[in-house]
């Protein structure tokens, strides 16, 4: 049985991605699953998935703790703790980077083989979106070889309609331009350490499952937002004009991610670490003083 783990943040579609990777196995006679974990449900919030594949029938249930292979959609979580977790000695790492991949060998330390390809790029030259599944899913599908492309392809016509072309278009390039580096060429050794580590920790997954958060999904660890970095998912950054703006401070009290900060001399401006480029500041200024200004990929 082959268990796959993907890394995302909400919006950046694992769980489509984890759910065409299955159907596409079903539909060339083998068994798969495909599921979800979600941490706290918002666009741009850590969210994990799960796919399992087989040619027999698959009895198992439960989260995948010790993957085969671990996908990264986005660029930011690639050397997030935990995200390397339980990674079976001479697994594949497949990431979303523009940084090459012999540069995770650390990260992802005994791993067979490590993919690499820019998804975010692709995605927003393709789809006009870092909506980086179908990039990925590119990627995936050239290192593992489990499943062909056509298959991908056609299941991706069936549930984009209109939007199928841009995304095939994805995967194609994905597929071409996938990176693989092999450590030392040498497939399936880990290292004592990373053994010893992936032992202490392959039982704690990064997010928990519903029956662990508290009831209503309470934080019990106040300001713990500021360790997360969500600026690879934003598109569009909101520019402030003094001149316009009255200071009425409605952008602060919007901002669903307390981006928005009062300096020393009473000016509103953005914290671009924790800006998602949402654009509800923007939206709901009412003198409109706020201009969301697309940046370059
Ligand atoms: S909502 Fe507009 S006018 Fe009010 S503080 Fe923010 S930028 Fe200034
Ligand atoms: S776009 Fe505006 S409302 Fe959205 S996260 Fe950034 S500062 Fe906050």
């Amino acid at each position: 049985m082959l268990e796959i783990r993907w890394h995302g943040r909400g919006g950046q579609g694992a769980v489509t991605a984890a759910e065409i990777l299955a159907t596409s196995a079903i539909l060339e006679g083998g068994y798969a699953q495909a599921f979800a974990a979600f941490g706290p449900e918002r666009r741009g919030a850590p969210v994990q998935a799960f796919t399992r594949i087989s040619e027999n029938e698959i009895l198992t249930r439960c989260q995948i703790y010790e993957p085969d292979v671990v996908v990264v959609l986005d660029k930011n979580l690639c050397t997030m703790e935990g995200v390397s977790d339980g990674l079976k000695p001479g697994g594949t790492a497949v990431l979303n980077t523009d940084r090459g991949a012999k540069n995770f060998s650390e990260t992802f330390k005994g791993t067979g083989a490590i993919a690499a390809v820019n998804a975010t790029k692709i995605a927003m030259e393709e789809l006009g979106a870092p909506i980086t599944n179908t990039a990925i899913l590119g990627a995936l599908v050239r290192v593992l070889g489990i499943v062909k492309l056509e298959t991908v392809e056609s299941i991706m016509k069936e549930r984009f309609k209109q939007y199928a072309e841009k995304n095939i278009n994805a995967v194609r390039r994905a597929f071409q331009e996938t990176e693989i580096f092999e450590p030392d060429g040498k497939k399936g050794e880990r290292t004592e350490e990373s053994s010893e580590r992936r032992a202490l920790k392959c039982f704690t997954p990064q997010l928990k499952g519903w029956r662990e958060i508290p009831e209503g999904g309470t934080i019990t660890e106040p300001g713990s937002s500021v360790n997360f970095d969500v600026t690879a998912w934003r598109t569009s950054t909101p520019v402030i004009d003094q001149k316009k703006c009255t200071k009425c401070g409605m952008c602060f009290l919007f901002c669903p991610d307390s981006a928005i900060e009062l300096d020393v001399y009473g000016n509103y401006g953005v914290n671009l670490s924790y800006c998602k480029g949402c654009g509800i500041c923007a939206k709901g200024c009412a003198v409109k003083a706020i201009t969301m200004v697309k940046e370059a990929n």
